[in-house]
């Protein structure tokens, strides 16, 4: 990355034995939507406690633009914040909430309301201004919370998991609005979530976080297609897991059994025959049809319908379970339980993992 907006270098932090933030290395870019992902407790919060400024880290850096930030105290680094527990004054109106940041840097009065304004047109809670925060919903509490951290047009927009309390249809709404809103703006947002459907469709990079270590950062769709390692394959998306032994390699094929059953491989990186090796496979790359039909016999175990796309878990004799997704509008066969079917698959599906 040439020129980062902000860079966080070896960063660590522990609490008591639990490492919060394994050393951290991570660049941001002027104006990306950087998502960083990761289950409860992978250090999510903890790293953008540090950037914002609430905690100091034990070791390592913290750049914006080319000044060393690491000492800064959070007034002093001005970006704008929507976290959890950093909620709505409850005495306050919405007015006074949004223009609170103004107020606080010594902005005339004149401009805190113009300011106010245009922030609530933003989020479109114009005919909100004088109400208090208790008569407001849930998803018009964020709103107001996110039109008062951009006020003051901070360079980067830190959020911490903004949307977690809401229910899903609102949830989608207000996902497509935070989208809308980076690209208008033009803000960097760093933002926070463990939901991997909300970090695929909103990211312009994601960052995948394990126990306080970056995993692998990449686009959504490098990252869903390509995952290192069995966690990323896993917990971005769903994954089937293969454990194979390469037999021989032609060209970019590499041939290769997983006990009983042979198979070929495409794959740009050699490996040498004999080694083992294990792949992910997309259910949704996955084919089910008519027993002969595909190169491996199953039976089904069990069927769950999700509107759009039904997931059928298949057992096969010596493979075990695999899960397929398929579209529901497939009628050549109707998986249920019992029935003897076949699974095949093409031979760029399956992704090598690196072992971890
Ligand atoms: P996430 O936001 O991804 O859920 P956190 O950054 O909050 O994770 O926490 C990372 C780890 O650090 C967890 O194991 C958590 O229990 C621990 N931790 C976070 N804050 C504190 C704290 N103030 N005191 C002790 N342990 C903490
Ligand atoms: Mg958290």
């Amino acid at each position: 990355m040439s020129h980062p907006i902000l860079s966080i270098k070896n960063a660590i932090k522990s609490y008591g034995d639990v490492r919060a933030l394994n050393q951290v290395n991570l660049d941001v870019a002027e104006g990306e939507f950087l998502t960083l992902l990761g289950p409860s407790g992978s250090g999510k919060t903890t790293l953008l406690s540090a950037i914002a400024g609430f905690i100091r880290l034990d070791t390592g850096s913290l750049t914006l633009r080319s000044e060393d930030i690491t000492r800064h105290p959070p007034e002093h680094r001005n970006f704008g914040m929507v976290f959890q527990g950093y909620a709505l004054f409850p005495t306050m109106t919405v007015r006074e909430n949004v223009g609170f940041p103004l107020k606080i840097r010594k902005h005339s009065a004149n401009d805190i309301k113009k300011r106010v304004n245009e922030s609530l047109e933003m989020v479109q809670m114009g005919a909100f201004a004088d109400r208090m925060p208790s008569q407001l919903s849930g998803g018009q509490q964020q709103r107001i919370a996110l039109a008062r951290a951009m006020s003051f047009n901070p360079q980067v927009l830190l959020l911490d998991e903004p949307l977690s309390a809401l229910d899903k249809k609102l949830r989608a709404d207000l996902q497509w609005e935070l989208k809308a809103l980076h690209q208008q703006l033009g803000v960097t947002f760093i933002y926070v979530t463990h939901d991997q459907d909300e970090a695929l469709s909103m990211s312009d990079r994601i960052v995948i976080l394990k126990d306080g270590g970056i995993q692998q950062e990449g686009d959504p769709n490098t990252l869903y297609n390509s995952p290192r390692n069995t966690f990323v394959a896993d917990f971005l998306g769903k994954s089937n897991f293969i454990d194979l032994t390469v037999n021989g390699q032609t060209g970019n094929t590499l041939h290769c059994a997983a006990k009983d059953v042979s198979f070929d491989i495409t794959s740009e990186t050699p490996a040498s025959a004999g080694s083992g090796i294990k792949v992910a496979l997309r259910p949704e790359r996955l084919r089910i049809g008519a027993p002969d039909q595909e190169f491996l016999p199953a039976t089904v175990k069990q069927v769950s319908y999700l509107g759009e796309r039904c997931q059928v878990i298949v057992t096969h004799p010596t493979l075990g379970e695999m899960l397929v997704s398929r579209p529901t509008w497939k009628t050549d066969i109707t998986p249920v339980a019992g029935l003897a079917v076949s699974i095949g698959w093409e031979p760029d599906a399956p992704v090598i993992l690196s072992p971890e």
